[in-house]
């Protein structure tokens, strides 16, 4: 998919633009506890064209001036994007923070898309004139407060996409990554991955210059490391900055089959854990769970029984997660996580018999009768799976308003017992039947 990012200095309006092109998307978002969503990276789509969209203001860069953390954020979308979107506003003219900005940007060879925001009427369209002394070219007037002159600007970024060859692995490959806060090991894991098995090909480049992955094989499986260079330090400021590691790992959970949440098993589970966990299951990826540096930890008997009750009390959105126990550092265990994570993405990709899916609903609601409201009984028809990846279930229904999120959950657990979807979340989608 490729990446467009949106940058300009303050109040020029790049989150309204962004809440614009991603719209509806962001507020069909399903409403899990311990989930929380940033708006900060958001998929768009215009002309069947699906790509990835970046809100560079979203990512506050800690204490440093205003003109340098525009700067950065500038870099960011360099380093980010196909595509950037130069947002700026026509109420106010150029200003000398948008100078900079540009200033920052000629050094790109990415396509930058100039955009002038808050030109709300036709009368106001004399304002563009001047900003075409930026140098980028073609001027776009958009008002997006109205959503106006968006369909012209999103003709003209779609245009710049590059030929799409980001997904040039094999169908049968294993795409994965690795998420966790820093110094949780994910590195250190990954070297203990490929250290065992040795047969790292090559590094290859994604679409993005700063995405790196690393392709192994193990027992005649292919697998990639998705952005395996993301989990470098690697010196610029930003790195650093808890946004940019979001949106990075938000990147590498979309273009993975499986996501390893790694967890710190010395320190514990906090709150950034259950943020980072979050993202994955929100993507619809398979996820494995792991505990890391368990070397560490001193333990008896009842220790790693507390720390999987910790785990799902904390995850509890993530239960379908298998955990493995691990070092990286021993590399104990760490030859049972390839196994868990082809089980998981086969799970992903599972399609059951409809028959016997339907069945299976049907004896689930015999023994546990459907919830009525306001006399009104939900009545469910047929099931049917729709899609894989994660596998997708849409029943049919009276009235999809009665299918409560507890039914679901639990239509979800008959599911889960009849079928083994280890691994992978699945969903379900209540319709009215036509
Ligand atoms: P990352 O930021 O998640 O990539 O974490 P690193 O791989 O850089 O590891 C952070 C620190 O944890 C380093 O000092 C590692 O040596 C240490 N570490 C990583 N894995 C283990 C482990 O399994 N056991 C112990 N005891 N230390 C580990």
């Amino acid at each position: 998919k490729p990446t467009v990012a949106i940058v300009g200095r303050p109040n020029v309006g790049k989150s309204t633009i962004f809440n614009r092109i991603v719209g509806e998307r962001i507020s069909i978002v399903e409403d899990i506890p311990g989930v929380t969503r940033d708006r900060i990276y958001s998929s768009g789509e215009w002309l069947n064209q699906e790509f990835s969209l970046i809100d560079t203001g979203g990512i506050d860069i800690g204490d440093e001036p205003f003109l340098e953390q525009i700067r950065q954020q500038a870099e960011i979308a360099m380093d980010e994007a196909d595509v950037i979107i130069f947002l700026t506003n026509g109420r106010e003219g150029v200003t000398a923070a948008d100078e900079e900005v540009a200033k920052i940007l000629y050094k790109t060879k990415k396509p930058v898309v100039l955009a002038v925001n808050k030109v709300d009427n036709p009368e106001m369209r004399s304002d563009i004139y001047d900003f075409y002394a930026l140098g980028f070219g073609e001027v776009f007037p958009i008002s997006g407060s109205h959503g106006l002159g968006l369909g012209d600007l999103l003709d003209e970024v779609v245009k710049h996409f590059p030929d799409q060859e980001d997904e040039n692995y094999d169908e049968e490959t294993i795409k994965f990554s690795l998420i966790g806060r820093p110094n949780v090991g994910k590195s250190s894991l990954v070297n203990a991955l490929l250290g065992q098995d040795r047969v790292i090909v090559s590094n290859v480049a994604g679409t993005t210059r700063d995405a790196v992955d690393t392709p192994y094989s193990k027992d005649g499986q292919d697998y990639v490391i998705i952005d395996t260079a993301g989990m470098r330090k690697k010196g610029k400021v930003y790195e650093s900055t808890e946004k940019y590691s979001v949106l990075r790992a938000l990147r590498a959970i979309e273009r993975s089959d499986v996501v390893l949440v790694v967890l710190d098993g010395e320190e514990g589970i906090i709150e950034q854990d259950k943020k980072i966990a979050g993202y994955a299951h929100q993507a619809g990826r398979s996820v494995v769970i792991v505990v890391n540096k368990w070397d560490a930890v001193e333990k008896d008997e009842k220790t790693m029984n507390e720390f999987i009750e910790n785990i799902r009390a904390h995850f509890q959105f993530l239960d379908y997660a298998p955990i493995v126990f691990l070092s990286a550092k021993t590399k104990k265990r760490t030859q049972t996580l390839l196994p868990m994570i082809n089980k998981a993405c086969e799970s992903h990709s599972l399609r059951v018999p409809t028959n016997v899916l339907n069945d299976v609903i049907m004896d689930a609601i015999a023994m546990n009768p459907t919830p009525t409201h306001n006399g009104q009984r939900l009545r469910v028809y047929y099931a049917t799976q729709v899609a894989i990846k994660p596998p997708t279930f849409v029943v049919f229904v009276n009235d999809p308003e009665l299918l409560h999120f507890s039914y679901e959950r639990f239509l979800e657990n008959r599911i889960r017992d009849a079928f083994d979807f280890e691994g992978s979340p699945i969903k379900i989608i209540g319709r009215a039947r036509a």
